[in-house]
């Protein structure tokens, strides 16, 4: 599974990091961060957290 989020788009509202912290979370200066190619085995919670983001700027993919 690959992950991709628009960094353009994401206004830090962490909605994803609450969804999914295996896979998101903020630096100190509240920047976010994620695994870009998490298993498989989290996908479930991986579009979940894509679906809870207002702006949504995460993608969830099949690994390439
Ligand atoms: S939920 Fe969306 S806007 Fe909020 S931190 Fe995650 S990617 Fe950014």
């Amino acid at each position: 599974m690959r992950i991709t989020v628009d960094l353009d788009l994401c206004e830090s509202h962490g909605s994803c990091v609450f969804a999914a912290p295996e896979i998101f979370s903020f630096d100190d200066d509240d920047f976010l961060l994620y695994e870009a190619t998490p298993d498989e085995g989290l996908r479930e919670v991986a579009e979940k957290a894509a679906a809870s983001c207002p702006v949504r700027a995460i993608t969830v993919a099949a690994a390439p």
